[in-house]
């Protein structure tokens, strides 16, 4: 008996998944814009996009014998405040996602034990690969052939039920499964992402210049984060969920109860002055099998010291001159690159 498109659906639900649909490998005119997206120097310095950007425009140049895309998604999204609502001064603001483990491990598992079921169950040998965010798959647009939402205008899949809080995945084979219908758009007339975006970063409507976006800047940019752009960047240590909370879709969304997304204690609504204090050691292991693995101390420093900057509270840079009360020391906190922001920081709240 071969599996069917509805058998694998059922069983990515049973392994936890929340949501899962079938699209055909194939060549979709959204992939395609990629390109153009490239040509205007939007990827700032990811230029892995670029040279892996044939690959990225049809899933086949992946896994040649491909037919079907099978896209599984799970909301990350937990029981916290949105940055946009009042949150007590000097808190640092970290990307929804990047709260709890590693989920490229923790879906990857899952991902694993579906891809094993549909051996075990279905009759002929098939070829597969799969990916968690980090393959050169543009996984919204398939997401969006699967039947799992739309692309909204802040660039991010849809659900209409569940909202964007979504960490996606996919199992590429060369099983040709009943497809899904895609997802129709149903941004209508709203522009609330790309007015309330701090940066001006979402240039058009599904269009994101990455070089002046927070995420980018925060997480994405090794070394100095230019001067123009630090006021942007406010309490944000690392990445940004501005157009994502002002969402409709995101007003009632789904709550995950999921223990894996739970925020780690140093990054639950952690106060800006505390992330400073923290050693390098312990942000280490703070870090360590988390979400934001490929932080290290030095970035964090370096944005929690442009975040500190932008607090308007004087007050806070006295953080800077605290000695470290005993060993272990954090060689990060002397990092030239760190000290030139800290230094800005130091001057922004000086001159309040
Ligand atoms: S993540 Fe933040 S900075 Fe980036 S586009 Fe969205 S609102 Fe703008
Ligand atoms: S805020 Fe409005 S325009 Fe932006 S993605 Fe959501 S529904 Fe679409």
């Amino acid at each position: 008996m071969p599996v069917t498109s509805s058998d694998i659906k059922r069983q990515a639900v049973a392994l936890g998944f929340d949501l899962c649909g079938i699209a055909r490998a194939d060549e979709f005119p959204e992939l395609q814009s990629l390109r153009a997206w490239l040509d205007r120097g939007y990827a700032g310095e990811m230029g892995y996009l670029a040279r892996s950007a044939d690959r990225r425009m049809d899933v086949r140049r992946v896994l040649p014998c491909a037919r079907s895309v099978i896209v599984a998604a799970m909301v990350y999204n937990t029981d916290r405040p949105y940055s946009t609502e009042t949150t007590a001064a000097g808190t640092a603001e970290i990307s929804r996602y990047a709260w709890g483990e590693d989920y490229h491990r923790v879906i990857g598992d899952r991902l694993e034990r579906l891809l094993a079921w549909m051996r075990a169950e279905c009759a002929e040998p098939f070829d597969a690969t799969w990916y968690v965010d980090t393959g050169p798959v543009q996984e919204r647009v398939y997401g969006q052939h699967a039947g799992l939402g739309w692309i909204g205008k802040n660039t991010c899949l849809i659900n209409p039920e569940l909202g964007s809080w979504l960490f996606l995945s996919e199992i590429i084979v060369s099983l040709p499964l009943d497809p899904d219908e895609a997802g129709t758009d149903r941004c209508g007339s709203c522009t609330l992402c790309l007015e309330a975006c701090p940066t001006g970063a979402l240039v058009e409507p599904r269009v994101l210049d990455a070089t002046r976006c927070i995420s980018y800047l925060t997480i994405e940019l090794k070394g100095t984060i230019p001067e123009t752009d630090r006021d942007g960047v406010g309490d944000h240590v690392y990445g940004c969920d501005i157009c994502q909370e002002v969402c409709p879709f995101n007003m009632r969304p789904a709550v995950s109860t999921r223990e894996e997304w739970l925020p780690r204690r140093e990054f639950d609504q952690p106060a800006l002055v505390d992330l400073w204090r923290a050693s390098d050691e312990r942000l280490h292991a703070a870090l360590r099998g988390s979400a934001m693995a490929r932080a290290k101390p030095t970035g964090l420093r370096r944005n929690v010291a442009v975040a500190i900057g932008n607090s308007g509270h004087p007050d806070l840079a006295g953080v800077f001159d605290e000695a470290d009360d005993a060993p272990p020391v954090s060689p990060s906190k002397q990092d030239p690159m760190v000290q030139e922001h800290v230094d800005w920081a130091k001057r922004k709240l000086r001159s309040l």
